[in-house]
Parts: C-alpha cells; structure tokens; sequence
C-alpha cells in the first residue's frame, strides 16, 4: 500500500491517503438489510469459519465457550489505512507538510456466526468480544506504546461498514489525533484548577440531574450527554475513576455487555434495525494524564446526514433533543 498522512496546513488536521481501500468489497451495495435476515453462514465470507485463505494470518483467538472452535478472532485488516511498516517516505517541506502512514489497522471478528449481532449474543459470549477489545488495548500498549488504539464499531451501511459479519476494528494511529489532544487538554485544565477528573463530575451531575439518566449495570452509568451531537447519542461510562480501558477486569466487563446489550435493544425498539458507529474512548495519549483520563463507550446511532453547513463550521445539528431521547429509552417506548 503506497498511503501517506498529509497535514492541511489551513486547519492544522491530517489526512491518512490509503488508496488501496477503494479495493474493498461490499455486502451493501443496495443499502441497508437486515442483519437478522441474514444467513447464519455465507461461503464467500471472508470472515466465516472456513474461509481463512481469504484472510491475512490470524494474531489471536479465544476458544469458544461451549465446545471447540473460536468465539473472536484478531486479524489485521486486508486493506488497511495504515500498516505497521509505513509508506510514504515522500519528503516534507514549505506548504506540504507529510507523514508515512505507520500504524495498526485490526479487525476483530465477533463471533463465528455470520448473522450474529451483538445485541443478539448470549451475555458471556458478548463479554468475550469486551474482553478481546481490552486484550488487544494492553498487546498495543506493550507491543507499540506510543501509539494511541482507538476501538470502534461501525454496524451497517449508513455508519461506513462494508462487510455484514459482525466485527469491531482497531486503529492505532502515530499521526495525534486531534480531537483526542481537545479532550485531554480539556480534561488537564479542569483538573488543575479543581484537583478532581471532569468525568468523574460530569457523570455525577448527570446523575443528579436524572432527566438524561438510562438503566445501568452496578458500577456503570448511562446517560444521554446534555450536548449529544446527534439523536439518541448515549454513553456508558464506569462511575468509579477509570483512566484505561485496558485495565478492566471480568466482572466489570459482564456488567458493561449487560449494560451495552439492553441500551441497543431498547433502541432497536425504537428505531427498528438501524446503523450505528460504536466507540470506545482511548486513554488520553500524555503519560501524567491518569488522573483526569477516564474510559467511556459511546453509541451513536446514524440517523442523520452532516451537510453544508456541519462540515463548514464543525456544529453538529441535532434535531433531537437528549431528556425527550432518554425518556423514551426509558420508557421502552416504540
Ligand atoms: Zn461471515
Ligand atoms: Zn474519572
């Protein structure tokens, strides 16, 4: 793959150039079905159990809870937009600053069945997909530390997903993500002025607010952000300080699938089968930055389109507003 990372010096962003992914193919071509009409196995699924030839060698696994085979797999994404070695060794001067695109691009499979999604899964097996997502944080932060691994899953066509088996991918950027370095910089100056973490207090006040509050496992808390960028964004967050997801032990990784399964079906009742990006926060990438770095997942249904204006200013429009979204996750109400 012959990428590169190119800076846009009007507005200081990057941009990763990964040419090869428009090589990809699609099991959408017509849009959205649904995942639930799917068959349970497909014999040109690259990620089906059968069809390892199609893909590249497997980085781990973890056996399946009631009898042999796998329940995830680890591989490293066919056409990745960075790759562990770099492209792009270009020069970098005046107007046209340039970076190789070295990084980690994973897929992590979820399941070996091709229609099994993840609000579909039995609580342990959805548990192993959370655990797997954690494993791999620690194997980046031990195998290529200052890489940042961003988790996150894309469900259907209008979230940017090209393949229907269920899956979750990692990206471990060298580029610094721009919108991380906000939030930590953000998170720093709350806690230099008041010795406390932002979202130990953010999750608090929404706590006590309870207009935007969803059922949550013990330890967790979920809640629909007084700012939510788009309809029915929720976040799910451990109520204790928890700087790394990779930290997380088993218990509370059963009581996050528990927590995550019942938030997606309740807003499947709501919004039928719908597409979705999912994503876990990563730790903020400075190393004095644990204590005001704190985990959280974030769903966000994709039931708008950005246009003129959004892509323009950066101001997301939403035309929902969270306490109405929240009583109606609440409620259950269709
Ligand atoms: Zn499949
Ligand atoms: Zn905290």
């Amino acid at each position: 793959m012959k990428g590169e990372i190119r800076q846009d010096i009007t507005t200081g962003t990057w941009v990763i150039f990964a040419p090869g992914r428009g090589e990809r193919p699609s099991d959408f071509p017509g849009g959205e079905p649904s995942s639930t009409r799917a068959a349970d196995y497909d014999p040109d699924c690259p990620f089906c159990p059968g069809n390892e030839d199609q893909i590249p060698p497997i980085l781990a696994e973890t056996p399946s809870g009631d009898g042999p085979g796998w329940q995830t797999r680890v591989i490293p994404n066919k056409y990745p937009i960075l790759s562990p070695d770099g492209g792009g060794r270009g020069r970098s001067e005046g107007f046209f600053p340039r970076l190789p695109n070295r990084g980690r691009h994973e897929i992590i499979i979820e399941s070996p069945r091709h229609n099994l999604d993840l609000d579909q899964m039995d609580l342990p097996d959805l548990a192993r997909v959370l655990e797997t997502w954690r494993d791999r944080c620690r194997a980046i932060r031990s195998e290529t530390p200052k890489l940042v691994p961003v988790i996150f899953r894309n469900r259907g066509p209008g979230a940017g997903t090209s393949l229907l088996h269920p899956h979750t991918q990692l990206i471990a950027a060298a580029v610094p993500p721009p919108r991380l370095i906000r939030r930590e910089e953000t998170a720093r100056t709350y806690y230099q002025q008041r010795r406390s973490c932002l979202y130990c207090d953010l999750l608090a006040a929404e706590e006590a607010e309870t207009s935007r509050t969803l059922p949550a496992g013990e330890g967790l808390a979920a809640f629909i952000p007084f700012a939510a960028s788009g309809p029915f964004e929720t976040w799910i967050i451990p109520r204790g300080h928890r700087p790394d997801f990779a930290d997380t032990g088993s218990e509370e990784i059963l009581r996050l699938a528990g927590t995550l399964r019942e938030i997606l079906l309740r807003l499947k009742r709501i919004l039928g089968v719908f597409s979705y990006n999912l994503v876990l926060s990563p730790p903020f990438p400075s190393p004095d930055s644990r204590p005001f770095s704190h985990w959280h997942l974030r769903i966000l249904p994709r039931l708008t389109t950005a246009a003129g204006f959004e892509f323009e200013t950066g101001i997301p429009v939403n035309p929902n507003l969270p306490e109405e979204d929240a009583g109606r996750l609440r409620r259950g109400e269709s």
